[in-house]
């Protein structure tokens, strides 16, 4: 299982690998949860925030950036109400708590951050399948016929 497996990268590296997985967008960056294993998008995070609109102590509002990779969608849908048993996606774990977050992320500042991993890049184009195609043909292809050139050349003179 290496969803939980500890590893250290820097902010710059996990950028570029999320990048790499899932494009320019952080709303389409994906996490797991090492915890329930649900794989959740800062876009996710977006519909769950705008659904369930929660406030930082400072009274912003929080936003998708703020969570993704940090916290389960379950906190966000509604996982942290006591009053009743949550069936919903997700669970209440977080990267930065007591058991934190698999991947140590180092800040730029000195600091670290504690992190989900990200999730697998999706499946939609695999590489592996186009290359092979238009190999075998190579040399049948018309060729311009260059002996022809050779009326060209000046005789030499004796
Ligand atoms: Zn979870």
């Amino acid at each position: 299982m290496t969803d939980t497996q500890h590893r250290k990268l820097t902010q710059a590296e996990l950028l570029e690998e999320a990048r790499a997985r899932f494009g320019d967008d952080p709303l389409q960056w994906a996490f797991i949860c090492p915890s329930c294993r649900d794989v959740a998008t800062g876009q996710d995070f977006q519909q769950a925030l705008a659904a369930n609109p929660r406030k930082h102590t400072t009274g912003q509002d929080v936003s998708a950036t703020d969570i993704v990779g940090q916290e389960c969608i379950g906190r966000s849908l509604g996982a942290l109400d006591k009053r009743q048993t949550y069936t919903g996606r997700g669970c209440t774990f977080v990267a930065y708590g007591l058991i934190p977050g698999p991947w140590e992320v180092a800040l730029s500042n000195g600091r670290t951050m504690r992190t989900f991993p990200l999730a697998r890049a999706p499946e939609k184009d695999i590489p592996a399948v186009s290359i092979g195609i238009a190999v075998g043909d190579q040399g049948t292809a018309f060729t311009p016929n260059s002996q022809t050139s050779s009326a060209m050349t000046p005789g030499v003179e004796p």
